[in-house]
């Protein structure tokens, strides 16, 4: 129960308020009990004697020192208050009270009066450190009439009960119903959003995407839209796979069913002739190097995207990889009757494995001579660029539509379906592959086509000064 965000948050306030109210009375009681509030009684019944004995004193202007003090001891019998007679030098002459409490300190020359205010009065403490009362005014003859009573102690337990206490216990019980509602509104207004979050986080699970609301304080909305990005993300993600299922098994079907059907020729001695016997063998032939294309594009894919792939990243001349691929395709070149041009600035050294970047330009130069009619124009060019490398292959081919430029990197995308057909159609693995490679080597590849007119292939690596080459070699 205690678990729940309604009681936490009670509780908290509970905690709160707790915590105020001890401040509160603790600094109260304090107050309280240095307050001269609480002495007003006193200081007015000192006033009183005070001012009764200081008008008799005065009246009577026969009055002897001796019959002073009578009068003076007098009043103390009958009002049980100490007085004194100090000197203008600040001496005590008379104490009424002398010997049955600690002396009265001496005071200064003259002695402070307490003025005429009915509740002004000072305070001076004895040996015993016991705080006395008092009210000071001139009598005659040079004298002052002291009037002291001891400082009353307040009963801190009275001040609890009177002054303290119920108005607590009142405001308490308010403080709690208001914690009470306000721990209420925070709960629905925290708690009910992130239950309905929680809700939709177990409806993705069950494979169903809702969109989330988003509601409540900031960060719950912001773990909405994160829980709406995560779905959508994975939406994606058995969607891909889904079509990745798809792809693979239609890839398989369609030379299975050739083989098949060519096999099954042989054998029903429909394919009798040595010509077509020879026929069906070069099909079967032709299906089965597809499919074992096939599955070596797609263990490719995988090894890099898992990133198992087994790649040596040395220094490699980027120049030397394109000279490379273009001798080693002119057979294909000249068979498609293409011119190829070549601008390559030498010594652009990337930092990378060799075989993968070759793979990733003879992919690019299959797709130029495959998508380019014959006396079309193949460019192959290699730059630096600020930090950079850039190789590309340019094409005077069929081009690639605007909206899918960036589709073509994605696994199987094939622009127009229907161009394939025959043992060299494509499946639609080698820029995903290409794409893989480029990133695993920390670069970017793109495309910029004019449909019609013909495409850029761009690969842009971080490039590798030729010193760091030096010092590489020196370090094996
Ligand atoms: P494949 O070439 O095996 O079909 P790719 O992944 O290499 O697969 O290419 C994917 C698709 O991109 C191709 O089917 C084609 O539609 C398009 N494409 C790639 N290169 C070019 C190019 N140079 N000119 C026109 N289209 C291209």
């Amino acid at each position: 129960m205690l678990s729940s965000i309604r009681s936490r948050l009670w509780i908290s306030y509970l905690l709160v308020i707790i915590a105020a109210l001890t401040a509160i009375i603790g600094t109260t009681i304090t107050n309280l009990s240095r307050n001269p509030l609480f002495y007003r009684q006193a200081v007015l019944r000192l006033h009183v004697a005070h001012s009764t004995l200081l008008s008799e004193i005065l009246n009577d202007e026969e009055l002897s020192f001796a019959g002073l003090k009578r009068l003076i001891q007098q009043s103390t019998e009958f009002e049980g208050i100490r007085y004194a007679l100090i000197s203008i030098t600040g001496e005590v002459l008379y104490d009424s009270s002398a010997g049955v409490y600690p002396p009265i300190p001496e005071f200064s020359s003259p002695p402070p009066t307490t003025g005429i205010d009915p509740i002004a009065f000072d305070t001076f403490r004895d040996i015993d450190r016991k705080s006395w009362i008092y009210v000071l005014q001139p009598t005659k003859d040079n004298t002052y009439l002291l009037a002291a009573s001891r400082q009353p102690v307040v009963e801190i337990r009275t001040l609890l009960r009177d002054e303290i206490v119920q108005p607590m216990v009142k405001g308490s019980l308010m403080a709690m119903f208001i914690a009470f509602a306000l721990g209420l509104f925070m709960s629905i207004w925290i708690g009910n959003p992130l239950k309905r979050l929680a809700d939709g986080a177990r409806q993705i699970e069950s494979g169903e995407y809702p969109i989330l609301e988003k509601e409540g304080p900031q960060e719950i909305q912001e773990l909405a839209e994160s829980l709406n990005q995560m779905s959508q993300r994975v939406q994606q993600t058995e969607k891909s796979q889904r079509d990745f299922l798809a792809n693979v098994s239609h890839e398989l079907k369609t030379p299975l069913t050739s083989i098949q059907g060519f096999a099954q020729s042989i054998q029903d001695g429909a394919a009798s002739t040595p010509h077509e016997l020879m026929q069906a063998a070069n099909v079967i032939f032709d299906e089965a190097s597809r499919m074992h294309r096939l599955v070596l594009d797609l263990l490719t894919l995988s090894r890099l995207e898992e990133g198992t792939a087994n790649m040596q990243f040395l220094p490699v001349d980027l120049s030397m990889i394109l000279d490379q691929i273009d001798e080693k395709m002119q057979p294909q070149i000249q068979t498609a009757g293409l011119l190829i041009k070549k601008l390559i600035q030498p010594d652009q050294f990337v930092m990378g494995d060799g075989d993968s970047l070759a793979q990733v330009f003879t992919n690019l130069m299959d797709n130029a001579i495959k998508f380019t009619p014959r006396g079309g124009l193949v460019t192959l060019r290699v730059y630096s660029e600020e930090d950079s490398v850039i190789a590309s292959v340019t094409d005077t081919g069929t081009g690639i539509p605007d909206n899918e430029e960036r589709r073509i990197f994605e696994r199987f995308y094939q622009v127009d379906k229907s161009r394939r057909g025959g043992s060299s159609r494509g499946i639609g693995l080698g820029l995903a592959i290409a794409r893989q490679i480029v990133i695993s080597h920390k670069g970017e590849i793109w495309a910029s086509s004019y449909p019609g007119k013909g495409s850029t292939f761009f690969v842009k690596l971080p490039s590798h000064e030729k010193t760091n080459v030096k010092e590489h070699w020196q370090n094996q």
